[in-house]
């Protein structure tokens, strides 16, 4: 096992057994599928509607190189400024010569999950920026020193209690406040950090190629008091972000909201930004990787949605935190192949195959096909697996007949296999025992006869 395997599986023992984080977790998980069979009743035919989607976004993978050109250039012939960020590093760095040349004192920050990916907030603050963070999820996260654990609903593993209890704390306001006092201490600080900030951090929904558009779709506000109260906007996109016209978003848009919690057919709130001093950053890191994966590219359509954490029984048991990518769940399982087995191979095997998400999925994606993907692949190239490959295809030889398999389940029920599977298997699952007599030896013995 790799070491972020070794890690990754220590942090699960950890939480799969912590009762109340298990109990906050499933009480989203059955608020979700209450919520999720009346969101589709606001389509008259919502399988269609997933087709759609599902085939806007294939078509662009076919044009995509045509397609980014398109965007630059219409961003540039709206007075904005494209970079291109092939990795992390280069990302974090872009950002922050920019909020050099601009002289920026202030920064507000909204939801972005490419700034999760590529660790922003922490760098920009190691860097002295003053920056915040205006998602109210990701604000109370970050008042735990934490990063959002769900890509929507970040702080659904923190109690109302604990949100009171580091509130205090941190504001010195009253003790043991309700939800609503909570909210209006939250919207006291952020619009105080509105009016003083002269640069936002935005991240966006879709970006659009025929005319060089930014799409931002909220239900709370945070955004469009950012973008209204800033003169320098930095907008974080991932490439895959990119739709081929304005008009694909009547269908994209209404999608990517479907199973909001607030039971609205589509985020309140959309921006499209056209602002005097724009630059987009475009991240790449390992996209065109995962693009050039015919097997996996699918999960590039990914709308973000939510809906396969929400629904996903592994997700719902160990939450987000102890998954090391910024898309945590089924999509980040998936992602994670693009950067190497190393970094995949321990979340390949966290999929227990249910199919509940693709149930869900508005972009028709076959997830756990996808993870299937994934596992063969890895299995070919970790050399760790080598010994349990080998036992493997020996066993399929041994087991072919019936007669083979009862003379191998001693070799089965042999004390040092179990600890070498052990090895890969983890201390939670074994090989099953194998009965000292199979069903046929029984019976010949009953009726002293061949079966
Ligand atoms: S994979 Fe599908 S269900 Fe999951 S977040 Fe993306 S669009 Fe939503």
């Amino acid at each position: 096992m790799t070491e972020k395997g070794t890690i990754f599986n220590q942090n699960v023992k950890q939480v799969a057994f912590d009762g109340e984080h298990r109990k906050r977790m499933m009480a989203r998980y059955d608020f979700f599928t209450r919520l999720a069979e009346d969101c589709t009743k606001h389509y008259a035919n919502i399988e269609l509607e997933k087709s759609r989607a599902f085939n806007i976004r294939n078509k662009a993978f076919k044009y995509y190189d045509k397609l980014l050109v398109d965007f630059e250039t219409n961003v540039v012939s709206n007075g904005g400024k494209v970079l291109w960020a092939c990795n992390v590093e280069d990302a974090k760095q872009m950002i922050y010569n920019i909020l050099n040349d601009e002289k920026s004192k202030n920064v507000v920050k909204t939801k972005s999950l490419v700034a999760e990916e590529i660790g922003l907030l922490p760098y920009l603050e190691m860097k002295k920026v003053n920056i915040t963070e205006t998602d109210t999820g990701d604000f109370i996260c970050y008042q735990f020193d934490e990063r959002p654990s769900d890509p929507k609903h970040s702080a659904a593993h923190k109690s109302r209690q604990e949100i009171s209890e580091v509130f205090t704390n941190n504001f010195k306001v009253k003790e043991d406040l309700n939800a609503r006092q909570l909210m209006t201490v939250t919207r006291k600080v952020l619009n105080d950090k509105y009016f003083k900030a002269d640069t936002a951090i935005i991240g966006a929904d879709f970006i659009v190629a025929d005319t060089g558009d930014i799409i931002i779709s909220e239900d709370e506000g945070n955004v469009l008091k950012a973008i209204a109260n800033t003169n320098v906007h930095i907008v974080l996109a991932g490439i895959d972000k990119l739709i081929p016209s304005l008009d694909d978003i009547n269908v994209l848009l209404p999608l990517s909201s479907l199973y909001e919690v607030s039971r609205i057919k589509a985020k309140s709130l959309c921006t499209i930004l056209k602002p005097q001093k724009l630059y987009v950053v475009l991240v790449d890191n390992n996209r065109s990787n995962l693009m050039s994966r015919e097997a996996q590219r699918n999960i590039m359509t990914c709308i973000e949605c939510g809906a396969c954490h929400a629904v996903c029984p592994v997700f719902n048991t160990i939450g987000g935190h102890v998954f090391d990518n910024a898309f945590p769940g089924p999509v980040g399982v998936i992602q994670s192949i693009s950067e190497g087995y190393e970094n995949s191979s321990h979340l390949a095997t966290v999929c227990m195959s249910c199919h509940q998400c693709e149930q869900y999925c508005p972009m028709k994606i076959k997830i756990s096909d996808l993870v299937l993907r994934n596992r063969i692949e890895i299995a070919k190239e970790d050399s760790s697996l080598i010994a349990e490959r080998r036992l493997f295809s020996f066993l399929i030889k041994r087991l072919a007949t019936r007669k083979d398999m009862d003379k191998t389940k001693d070799f089965l029920n042999r004390i040092e296999l179990k600890q070498l599977i052990k090895k890969t298997w983890g201390m939670h699952r074994e090989i099953p025992v194998f009965a000292e007599k199979s069903f046929s030896e029984i019976w010949r013995e009953i009726n002293n006869s061949e079966v």
